[in-house]
């Protein structure tokens, strides 16, 4: 009833499928306003060098929670987002978010690399290298210091206009990352396509790795293949102390996962970044 008056969307329904095509016709909306009350945040996973055992950067990730519906997937808001040409938002925001805050890492460790997930729609609008570049410019933020991460929902090989645009980062110095490899989307022929100074190891292949010989065979020939080309390896979704181990042996540059840390907010990240350099 209340939201009613405040002109939100969110009527009440005894019909899911009602409400669920309501919150679709308005995500627009929804999302400016959430942009606006700050309902959408940015938390940092870590990506722990597996030589070192220190942070090397971190990746950003959407946070959205919803005032009346809770939190909201990450892969859901992003799917809408896509659906309603609608993604260049949530990546400006949280390009603009991420370089901030990176910011505030570098202060304690120089090397410090943000990483942000950036869609094949971005890849599709011919100013987006231009406005990545304003984006540096605004925060003094070193370009090689920025990840973008590709996780492919569109196809772009063989598309002009998104070969133009990578190069045109990697112009810039901004480095490239191959998110998600293995799976579905992200072939052998896509690693190809795309001029790439890293590759992630898609967690599906990773997790169970301590448990499957078939899914160690994988992860190690990802590794041997990523190194052959001459890129940084990173394996994401390490849950547990044994799959580190069995990675680290396998010569994996970096890795991600719950094992080292969720996504947190910078302040926790900070905490994280402090105690590692003092325990060094
Ligand atoms: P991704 O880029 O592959 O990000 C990794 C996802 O795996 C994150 O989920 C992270 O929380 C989760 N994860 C990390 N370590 C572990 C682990 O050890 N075990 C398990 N089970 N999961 C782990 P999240 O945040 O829900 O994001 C899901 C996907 O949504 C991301 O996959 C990415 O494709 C997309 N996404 C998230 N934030 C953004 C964004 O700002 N922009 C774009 N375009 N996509 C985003
Ligand atoms: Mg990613
Ligand atoms: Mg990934
Ligand atoms: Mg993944």
């Amino acid at each position: 009833e209340d939201a009613a008056h405040h002109g939100s969307v969110f009527v009440i329904s005894d019909s899911d499928i009602g409400e669920d095509r309501t919150w679709k016709l308005h995500f627009f909306s929804e999302l400016e306003k959430a942009i606006r009350n700050r309902d959408i945040k940015v938390a940092f996973q870590p990506k722990i060098s597996l030589r070192t055992g220190k942070i090397v950067g971190a990746e950003a990730l959407v946070r959205w929670t919803h005032p009346l519906r809770g939190p909201i997937e990450p892969s859901e808001i992003v799917a809408y987002a896509e659906e309603h040409n609608r993604i260049e938002m949530i990546t400006r925001f949280v390009l603009d978010n991420a370089l901030h805050e990176a910011c505030r890492a570098i202060e304690v460790e120089p090397g410090f690399a943000v990483a942000v997930n950036i869609s094949a729609l971005d890849l599709r609008d011919p100013g987006f290298a231009s406005d990545v570049a304003m984006m540096l410019a605004k925060h003094s933020f070193p370009a090689g210091q920025l990840v973008l991460e590709i996780t492919e929902t569109a196809p772009i090989e063989n598309d002009r206009v998104a070969g133009e645009i990578l190069a045109e980062l990697k112009r810039l110095g901004v480095r490239l990352s191959v998110d998600d490899f293995g799976t579905g989307h992200a072939s052998l022929h896509y690693l190809r396509q795309i001029p790439s100074d890293e590759v992630k190891i898609d967690r599906s292949f990773v997790a169970n790795m301590a448990h499957s010989q078939e899914d160690r065979t994988l992860v190690k020939t990802a590794i041997d293949m990523i190194h052959s080309l001459r890129r940084y390896a990173v394996a994401e979704g390490v849950e547990d102390d044994a799959v580190a181990r069995m990675l680290t042996e396998l010569g994996c540059d970096a890795a991600q996962g719950f094992y080292f840390s969720r996504a947190v907010g910078m302040d926790r990240l900070l905490e994280q970044l402090e105690a590692k350099s003092r325990a060094a």
